[in-house]
């Protein structure tokens, strides 16, 4: 294949032109290989949506759309933005896919730039309940140069309470309302929140950054149809590139695409644009459907057998590829508890939980997910095992004898690196 000879080449010029960054990335797929990706938002690409990426598309400028460019050379350019906006459309079933957007939070301020202006008010999900930053928390732009209103989580259920929203909809009659968020283990109501969004006259924007595979792959019911406009990552659970999307009906089209370039950005990067195209194909494959499938299976394996230990869960377990445990319970913060289970190779991230006594830089919580084990083929078993391990390394870090932690610490981190063995990184050899 001549992708495979290409990027063994690059591989080649760069350990030759550059050994030490080669050897950071040698040392970056070795840490990889060795250990186990928990963290929800996270995933390993295929081998081709890494040469897609590492491709000279990563050369050309194309400021604006397919027939619309400001630079000369858009004869394969605009074959391929064509392609991954295609495929866009198709995979989610909407009439409009922009595909420029440089990452989820760019994707998030083209909405606003597009549908709201400076001082209008806009709600979302705070951010220590669960939602994102660009979602119109007070430290990003969002919710700066807009007014925001957030809901959050009912404290007895851990989950969205609609008549909640509702009613705080209804008083502040926000212009924009965002679904979804980064923390969020249950499914979205999409229909619920479009009722909500239809009845003050706001637009419905749903941000499925983290479960835009499992939407692809039929495992999580698709905000097509309920929301106004929907805005993804590619590099979750899709399992792309580093990049994002903005999917909408043609009567948002031009709006959207005016405020992606030239509102908010330059040229896109089409090397990702190649990447994503790729990815897309791939999760229109119906093994991606089964893909999407175990991942869910996976994160409820891991949810009831740490119940089973013990651990509290948010919400009290999970309906997608997400866990959020809170460890209150266990006598252990979330950043010590995230950094002993790093040393012992289970790659975790702190987190806040709803209604957290802690500061968000030591919350209470561990944010868990199933999206890349499941990339790697892992299943019951191995969720079976991982509940086990974060059982033991909590354990020892709550004991507080400092020796009797390393000691489990090492022990556990040899044991991952036996399973992560027999289950190779996509993508890398
Ligand atoms: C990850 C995420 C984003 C932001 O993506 P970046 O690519 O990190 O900018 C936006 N919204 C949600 C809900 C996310 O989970």
């Amino acid at each position: 294949m001549m992708f495979t000879s290409s990027s063994g080449s690059h591989t080649a010029a760069l350990a030759v032109t550059d050994p030490q960054v080669a050897a950071l990335v040698a040392d970056e797929e070795r840490r990889q290989g060795e250990t186990l990706k928990l963290i929800p938002s996270e995933n390993y690409v295929s081998a081709a949506v890494l040469a897609a990426t590492g491709s000279v598309f990563t050369n050309k400028y194309s400021e604006g759309y397919p027939g619309r460019r400001y630079y000369e050379g858009q004869q394969v350019v605009d074959r391929l933005e064509t392609l991954a906006a295609e495929r866009a459309r198709a995979l989610f079933g909407v009439e409009h896919a922009n595909v420029q957007p440089y990452s989820g939070s760019p994707a998030n301020l083209a909405v606003y730039l597009a549908f709201a202006s400076p001082g209008d008010t806009v709600m979302g999900m705070a951010l220590p309940m669960g939602g994102h930053l660009t979602h119109g928390w007070p430290v990003s732009a969002t919710g700066t140069w807009f007014r925001p209103v957030q809901y959050g989580v009912r404290r007895d259920t851990g989950r969205v309470d609609l008549d909640e929203v509702r009613e705080l909809a209804r008083r502040e009659r926000p212009r924009l309302i965002f679904c979804g968020g980064t923390a969020v283990p249950r499914t979205i109501d999409f229909a619920g929140f479009a009722a909500i969004a239809r009845e003050v006259g706001a637009l419905l924007v749903a941000d499925i950054a983290h479960i835009a595979g499992l939407v692809a792959g039929g495992a999580h019911p698709s905000p097509v149809g309920h929301a106004d406009v929907v805005t993804t990552t590619t590099h979750k659970t899709l399992r792309g590139p580093r990049g994002a999307m903005i999917l909408t009906g043609a009567e948002h089209a031009r709006a959207v695409d005016r405020a992606v370039f030239p509102g908010l950005q330059g040229g896109p990067h089409n090397h990702t644009t190649a990447g994503i195209a790729v990815a897309l194909g791939e999760a229109a494959r119906p093994e991606f459907g089964e893909y999407a499938r175990r991942v869910v299976a996976n994160a409820a394996v891991l949810a009831d057998e740490l119940a089973a230990r013990g651990f509290e869960l948010v919400s009290g377990g999970t309906d997608n590829h997400l866990v959020l445990i809170d460890l209150t319970s266990r006598g252990v913060g979330g950043k010590p508890a995230a950094r002993a289970l790093d040393a012992a190779g289970l790659e975790t991230n702190h987190n806040a939980v709803p209604f957290d006594p802690r500061k968000p830089f030591d919350p209470s919580g561990l944010r868990i997910g199933s999206p890349a084990l499941t990339s790697r083929g892992m299943g019951a078993a191995e969720m079976r095992q991982v509940a086990a391990w974060l059982d033991e390394v909590v354990g020892a870090l709550a004991a507080g004898d400092a020796a009797a932690l390393d000691a489990v610490v090492k022990r556990v981190r040899g044991e991952v690196a036996e399973l992560c063995a027999q289950y190779p990184v996509p993508g890398v050899h």
